[in-house]
C-alpha cells in the first residue's frame, strides 16, 4: 500500500514515524513550507510559548529530558520537532515546497496534485494539517495606507524593529498575552486594542535545574511516569471541568481567575476594564504568569474604544483619539474551520470537501468523512482541540488509523469510510453534550461553529481514549 501523508508538522511527522514502525515503507509526506514544524514554524512571534507543560507536550515515545521550562518557548519545541525528525529518518521523506492542491478519489485510488503539478497515486492519505493555519486578518478600513509596518501574529516580520518603537497588538488570545508580556519592556509605548477582555489563569514558568536535568537523563521511565501523572491530572481537572460547566472543577478555576484578577491589577478602572463579562474558559482560557504586570507597566496602555480605522500614522478609535505608531501586530487569530482546505478533495461520487461541509466541518470521531474513503485525518473537527495536549490526541488517533489500515493491509476491505449514519448519530450526541460545556456559557470564540455551538469533543478524555483504542466497524462502510 501506498500512503500520503499531507503536512510535515507534529502530527505529520508523527503518521511517518508510526507507519514506519507499522511497517508501512512505501509513503511520501507533502510539505507546502520549504521546512517542517507546523505551527512551532509558521508562529515566531516573540514570548511565544507552549502553556501545556513541555512533557506533556511531547511524544510518548520521544521522551526530552533537555526541556529548559516547565512551559518551554516555541523556538525550542520548533527544534524538539525538527530533531525527532531527523532521528526517524522522517526529513529525507519529506516533499518540500509541495503543497497538495487537489486530491480525487479515482478508480479506488487517490490522485493527488500539487501547486507544481507533481502527481502521486495512493491508497489511503493521511492529512495532518493542522487547525489553526489560516490567518484571520481583519478587514480594518485604512489598512493598507499605514506608513508603519503591519502584519499577522503568525507572519511575524523580524525585521521590524521593537526596540525604543511605538507597538500596537489588536487582540486579547493566547498570542496577543504572550506577545504583551515579551514586548512591553521593549517598546517605547504599547497599545493593546482590546475588543473583548480575557480571563487570565495565573502560572508560574520555573526553569528546570541542571540537576533536574541530569536525573531525567539518568531515568527516562521517570518521565514517562511524570508525563503520565500530568496527563491524568489534566484529563481529571481542566478538561472534566470544560465539559460541564456546573462542575465543582469549574468553580475553582473561574474563582482562581477571578483572584488573579483582583490581586493583580491595582487600579480599579483598569482592573473593570480587564474583567469578562462571561465566565473563565468559555473562551480558550488564556495561561500566563506576568500579562497583568505588564499592561500595568507605565509605557502600557489598554484600548478598549473600538478600532474605526487605521491610518497612515496608526489606528484611530471612536472615541477620536489617534493611537501613533511604528509596528502594528494582528494578533487576530484563526479561520479555524478550514482543516484541508484550500486543498479541494473529491470524494466518492464527485463528492467535493465543500460540498460535503457546506454547512460545517463533520468528522466521524473527528477522523474520517462519509464518501470520503481511505482519507484519515489527525487533529480534524470535532477532536479534543481545545481541552487537551494535541500531541495525545494525534498519538490515539494515530492508533485508530492503523487499525482501519490493517484493514485495508489484509485485504478484509478496499475502501474504507465511516457511514452516513454513524457520522449522524455522532454528530447529534455531540452537539447535545456540547451544550452542557462551559463553551456554550454566553461568549464568542473560535471554538463555536455557524451555529453557536462548541466544535470541540464535549466529554471526557478518557471516553476519548476508550473510542481511539478499538474501531467499531459498525459505524463503518468497507467495500470489499
Ligand atoms: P484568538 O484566541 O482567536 O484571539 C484573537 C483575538 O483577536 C481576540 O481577542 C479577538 O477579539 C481579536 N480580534 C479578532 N478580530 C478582531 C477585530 N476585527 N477587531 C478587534 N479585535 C479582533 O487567537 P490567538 O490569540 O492567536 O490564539 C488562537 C489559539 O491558538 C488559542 O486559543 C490557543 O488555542 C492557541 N494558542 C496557544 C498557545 C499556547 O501557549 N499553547 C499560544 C498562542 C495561541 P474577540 O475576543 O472580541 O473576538
Amino acid at each position: 500500500m501506498r500512503f500520503a501523508i499531507i503536512g510535515a508538522g507534529m502530527s505529520g511527522i508523527l503518521a511517518a514515524i508510526k507507519l514506519r514502525e507499522a511497517g508501512y515503507d512505501d509513503f511520501a509526506l507533502y510539505e507546502k513550507a520549504a521546512r517542517l514544524g507546523g505551527t512551532w514554524r509558521e508562529n515566531t512571534y516573540p514570548g511565544i510559548a507552549c502553556d501545556v507543560p513541555s512533557h506533556l507536550y511531547s511524544y510518548s515515545f520521544e521522551p526530552n529530558p533537555e526541556w529548559s521550562h516547565h512551559f518551554s518557548p516555541g523556538e525550542e519545541i520548533y527544534r524538539y520537532f525538527e530533531g525527532v525528525a531527523r532521528k526517524h529518518g522522517v526529513e529525507s521523506r519529506i516533499r518540500f515546497g509541495a503543497e497538495v492542491v487537489r486530491c480525487e478519489w479515482r478508480g479506488g485510488r487517490w490522485q493527488l496534485e500539487t501547486a507544481h503539478g507533481l502527481r502521486d497515486a495512493v491508497d489511503v492519505v493521511i492529512a495532518a494539517t493542522g487547525v489553526l493555519h489560516h490567518p484571520n486578518v481583519p478587514d480594518f478600513p485604512g489598512a493598507a495606507s499605514f506608513a508603519g509596518v503591519l502584519f499577522h501574529s503568525a507572519r511575524w516580520d523580524h525585521s521590524a524593529r521593537l526596540d525604543g518603537a511605538r507597538v500596537g497588538v489588536i487582540g486579547t488570545g493566547s498570542t496577543a498575552t504572550q506577545i504583551t508580556s515579551a514586548v512591553v519592556p521593549r517598546a517605547a509605548r504599547y497599545s493593546l486594542f482590546q475588543r473583548t477582555a480575557q480571563w487570565i489563569m495565573p502560572q508560574a514558568n520555573p526553569a528546570y535545574t541542571d540537576e533536574e536535568r541530569a536525573e531525567f537523563r539518568r531515568n527516562p521511565a521517570g518521565i514517562a511516569a511524570m508525563r503520565a501523572g500530568m496527563s491524568q491530572i489534566f484529563s481529571d481537572g481542566f478538561s472534566s471541568a470544560v465539559i460541564d460547566a456546573s462542575s465543582p472543577q469549574m468553580t475553582m478555576i473561574e474563582e482562581t481567575c477571578r483572584q488573579n484578577l483582583e490581586s493583580s491589577v491595582r487600579d480599579p478602572l483598569l482592573r473593570e476594564k480587564l474583567r469578562p463579562s462571561y465566565r473563565a474558559a468559555c473562551k480558550r482560557l488564556v495561561i500566563s504568569p506576568d500579562f497583568y504586570q505588564a499592561i500595568q507597566q507605565p509605557n502600557a496602555e489598554l484600548v478598549t474604544s473600538p478600532i474605526e480605522r487605521i491610518e497612515p500614522k496608526g489606528v484611530r478609535t471612536a472615541d477620536g483619539r489617534l493611537h501613533e505608531l511604528d509596528v502594528l501586530v494582528l494578533a487576530t487569530g484563526f479561520r479555524a474551520d478550514r482543516f484541508m482546505r484550500p486543498t479541494q478533495v473529491i470524494g466518492e461520487g464527485a463528492l467535493s470537501l465543500e460540498t460535503a461541509w457546506v454547512e460545517r466541518p463533520i468528522a466521524y470521531l473527528s477522523i474520517s468523512i462519509p464518501g470520503f474513503p481511505n482519507l484519515f485525518m489527525l487533529n480534524g473537527p470535532n477532536g479534543p482541540v481545545g481541552n487537551f495536549s494535541l500531541i495525545e490526541v494525534a498519538e490515539l488517533q494515530m492508533g485508530y488509523v492503523l487499525k482501519l489500515v490493517e484493514l485495508l493491509r489484509d485485504r478484509r476491505a478496499r475502501a474504507i469510510a465511516p457511514s452516513a449514519s454513524a457520522t449522524a448519530a455522532f454528530d447529534e450526541a455531540r452537539t447535545v453534550a456540547a451544550k452542557n460545556s462551559i463553551w456554550s456559557t454566553g461568549c464568542k470564540s473560535w471554538y463555536l461553529d455557524q451555529r453557536g455551538i462548541p466544535a470541540s469533543w464535549p466529554w471526557t478524555f478518557d471516553r476519548f481514549r476508550g473510542e481511539m483504542a478499538q474501531p467499531r466497524l459498525e459505524a463503518y462502510v468497507t467495500a470489499g
